[in-house]
Order: structure tokens, then C-alpha cells, then sequence
């Protein structure tokens, strides 16, 4: 496995591997790997030749109060997780290596971008499809591998790689959980017992929104209200959000007749803490693909 913190060695390796015709698959990551990285690494050595991971807590989609100082950076135990799943390249970055002058170019895509978490950490997701965009050119890879679990920065991603017309293939790969329902995330980590145990509401409440919906409950409101009451019996009383959005056209329907995103924010103690669940009208579980429309 090479590991490389250059943006030159990354293209002469991507350049190598593309004169040998191979398909190059890419993982773009913070670091702390778990399982639900780990899956989209697995995806990825399924499809492709030749799979990069690019570990890199990029600051510009933190904001100021937020937790980009003590963001987990434990690299020596990522980097023995990329060679237990034979990925061919790791990249590694320090901030100057990707930001060296003073930033005059930004991409960001609008509209999508308002709600949901978007309304909360304002100018995250110009942050992320920023980095993204440089990440891309960088890497040049045949296709690219997102999370279910950051639904609006997978459906911002797509949004972006069509409007900019990136030649990538996007794929999204289902969210991955421990056996209690919590998703998995490189924040886990500043839960405590306690805390861990109260989020484990969130998938709870999520199950609850879709038994709701397959028992023909379609008011948006009624779903809203319910997981509300879960989350708050289960002490947590700071809720960022609890949304219900159309995936095609980012409204918020009162009755939902089309593919539906129930997603929801909260804070667990001072963890910030994302999960979503995305449902057809009859509530069967989806994953969000490229081909939908927008
Ligand atoms: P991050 O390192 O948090 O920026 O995440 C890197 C990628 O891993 C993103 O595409 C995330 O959506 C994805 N990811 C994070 N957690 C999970 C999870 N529990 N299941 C599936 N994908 C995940």
C-alpha cells in the first residue's frame, strides 16, 4: 500500500495505474476509521482496480465553534485498517498541502444546501464540496463512495458531480450500524456510557417513522411528533432538527407521496449526532442512487 501526502505523488501513482487501464475507485474520508468506512472501502475493491482513501479532517467544513481541533486523528491505526482491506493508495494531507495560499475559489451548490443540517453549520457544505472538488481533480477516479449516513452531503455530492459535470460514478452505500441501531461514527467517541445509550433513540425513533408510514400514516406532522416524543423520553432536549423532505425536490411535503427523507440532528451532551432513514411511500428502505432525478 502506498501511503503519500503529496498531491504530485498521488498523480503520478493515478497516472500509473491509469496507463494500466485500471478502474480507480475512491473513498474520501476524516479519518478514524470504523466499519461504515470500512464497508465503502469493501464496495469499492468490488467494483474497481485500483481504490485511494483519502484521509484528511478538512477545516474549511468546520465551523468556529466547532470540534475540528479534537477531531480523532489516530493514523497509524487507519492506515493498518486500509492494509487489512488492500487499499492501493492512501492520501494523507497536511492542511498546506491542500490549502497553501489564501482560498479565492469556493464550489457550492445552493438550494439543497439550505436545509436540513445545512441551516445549522452555515458554510459546511461549501467547505465539503470544496474539498471534494479539489479531491476529484486530484484523484481522477472512475468512481467515488459515499455514506447513506451523511444523506444531504451525498445528495449535495451528486447534485454537484452532475451539475459540474464530473465524469464519476457516485455510489452510495447503505449506513452502517452497531447491533443497537446507533449508526456508526468517527463522534461516537466523545459519548459517553450514558450518552451512548440515549442515542440509541435515534435509530429507534427512525424505525418508528417507517412502521408509521407502512401502517399508512403519510402527515408529516403526525411522523415529526412521534419521533419528537422518542427522543425527548429519552432525555435528550437539544434537537437540531427533525425534517421530512422530498429527495427531488428538497421540500418539505405535509403529506408524503413520494420518496421521503426522515433525517434528524441532535445533540447528545456536547456530541452533535446525524442519522436518516430514506423511504419510498409505502416505507421500504431506499438508498439514495445517482440515476434519480433531481
Ligand atoms: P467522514 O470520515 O465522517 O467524513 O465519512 C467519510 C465517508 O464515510 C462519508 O461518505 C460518510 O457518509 C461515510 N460514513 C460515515 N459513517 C458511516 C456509516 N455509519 N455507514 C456508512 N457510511 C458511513
Amino acid at each position: 500500500m502506498l501511503v503519500v501526502s503529496k498531491i504530485e505523488d498521488v498523480r503520478l501513482a493515478i497516472s500509473d495505474a491509469k496507463r494500466r487501464n485500471l478502474r480507480i475507485g475512491f473513498v474520501p474520508t476524516m479519518g478514524a476509521l470504523h466499519r461504515g468506512h470500512l464497508e465503502l472501502v469493501r464496495t469499492a475493491k468490488v467494483e474497481c482496480d485500483f481504490v485511494v482513501v483519502s484521509i484528511f479532517v478538512n477545516p474549511t467544513q468546520f465551523g468556529p465553534s466547532e470540534d475540528f481541533h479534537r477531531y480523532p486523528r489516530p493514523i497509524e491505526q487507519d492506515l493498518e485498517k486500509c492494509r487489512e482491506q488492500k487499499v492501493d493508495l492512501v492520501f494523507n494531507p497536511t492542511v498546506e498541502e491542500m490549502y497553501p495560499d489564501e482560498t479565492l475559489t469556493s464550489v457550492s451548490v445552493s438550494k439543497i444546501t439550505e436545509k436540513l443540517c445545512g441551516a445549522f453549520r452555515p458554510g459546511h457544505f461549501t467547505g465539503v464540496t470544496t474539498v471534494v472538488s479539489k479531491l476529484f481533480n486530484i484523484v481522477q477516479p472512475d468512481a467515488a463512495y459515499f455514506g447513506q449516513k451523511d444523506a444531504q452531503q451525498a445528495l449535495v455530492i451528486r447534485r454537484m458531480n452532475h451539475d459540474l459535470n464530473f465524469p464519476i460514478k457516485l455510489r452510495v452505500c447503505p449506513t452502517v450500524r452497531e447491533d443497537s441501531g446507533l449508526a456508526l461514527s468517527s463522534r461516537n467517541q466523545y459519548l459517553s456510557a450514558a450518552e451512548r445509550i440515549q442515542a440509541e433513540c435515534l435509530y429507534q425513533s427512525l424505525k418508528k417513522a417507517k412502521e408509521l408510514i407502512i401502517g399508512g400514516e403519510n402527515h408529516s406532522s403526525v411522523i415529526i411528533s412521534a419521533i419528537r416524543e422518542i427522543i425527548e423520553s429519552s432525555g435528550i432536549n437539544k434537537i437540531d432538527y427533525i425534517s421530512i423532505i422530498d429527495t427531488k425536490t428538497f421540500d418539505e411535503p405535509k403529506i408524503i407521496k413520494d420518496d421521503a427523507l426522515v433525517a434528524l440532528a441532535v445533540r447528545v451532551g456536547e456530541t452533535r449526532l446525524i442519522d436518516n432513514i430514506l423511504l419510498d411511500s409505502k416505507g421500504n428502505e431506499l438508498i439514495i442512487t445517482q440515476a434519480d432525478q433531481f
